[in-house]
């Protein structure tokens, strides 16, 4: 079996308090029998725009990687990447990273809704039901804007749309996930799946919520199932580590999960083009 790990961060990464090196990451990943691995640290454009968090130090986290993909030639297929975050709040800022750096795979991902903060940030005990409510829906609203965003030029911007239910993860986590309005999620996916799969961008399949109180992928089987009934083929797997130890995890769990769901292959990513691994 061919097993990738599509979604990783090193040290580099603002929020990986214990993120190792990308030598750290290559070690880990074939420990694990990784066959691959993306080097995808945050650069959430919004964020770093307000001053909320600092700019990622993208020249060292390049020549690690780079490093680190040659000493592993061979051994391991090692890429480049980058996990563009909340990209249509910040779109000029967003056309220049991706002009400007030679990423051989993007992730393009939502952490906050267009009025907050990182969901991970939210004082959820201060909020009142409706105001929960209406940041999920505009949480959604906001993934099909940027599958449109990426879009909207020839070429994809992106290559995977990844952790499409991540405000899920909080809602659980803060006991208020009756707040979550799924039968509208489930027609905002389909929305969004028709535009990706259309567009020819990847769904991510990440696996993080498997080490959390959620306990489910994200998105979940039931959700991934939509995405092949409507044609869906192109799918990422992502651990979403933030260190070594995590590098892999439920990566095999999940790939076998998506073959009992129906796909005969995962995606991968290398110099921006696409390429199904047969599974199953
Ligand atoms: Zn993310
Ligand atoms: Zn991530």
């Amino acid at each position: 079996m061919f097993y990738a790990d599509t979604h990783t961060h090193t040290r580099f990464s603002h929020d990986a308090t214990e993120g190792g090196s990308h030598i750290d990451s290559c070690e880990a990943a074939l420990s694990k029998g990784l066959d691959y691995i993306a080097f995808t640290e945050h650069y959430d454009v919004d964020d770093i725009a307000a001053g909320r968090y600092r700019e990622t130090d993208l020249v060292s986290a390049h020549e690690g990687a780079v490093t680190a993909i040659k000493k592993y030639e061979g051994r391991l297929k090692a890429v480049w990447g980058i996990e563009l975050g909340d990209a249509p709040m910040q779109p000029e800022m967003s056309d220049r990273l991706l002009g400007k750096w030679d990423f051989g795979f993007v992730i393009g991902s939502l952490h906050s809704s267009r009025r907050d903060h990182d969901f991970f940030n939210i004082d959820f005990s201060a909020m009142s039901d409706d105001y929960l409510k209406l940041i999920w829906y505009e949480y959604l609203e906001d993934l099909i804007s940027m599958a449109k965003w990426a879009l909207g030029g020839g070429k994809p911007k992106v290559d995977t749309i990844a952790h499409i239910t991540y405000p899920c993860r909080y809602y659980v986590q803060h006991g208020r996930a009756e707040l979550l309005d799924m039968a509208r999620a489930r027609e905002a996916f389909a929305e969004l799946f028709g535009i990706i799969i259309h567009g020819g961008i990847a769904l991510e399949c990440n696996t993080s919520g498997l080490r959390q109180p959620i306990g489910r992928t994200l998105p979940d089987e039931d959700t991934l199932r939509l995405y092949r009934s409507m044609g869906g083929e192109l799918i990422t797997i992502g651990s979403d580590a933030h260190r070594a130890r995590d590098i892999g995890a439920g990566i095999a769990e999940t790939t076998d999960m998506l073959v009992r769901t129906g796909f005969k292959y995962i995606t991968v990513f290398e110099n921006r083009q696409p390429h199904m691994m047969p599974v199953g």
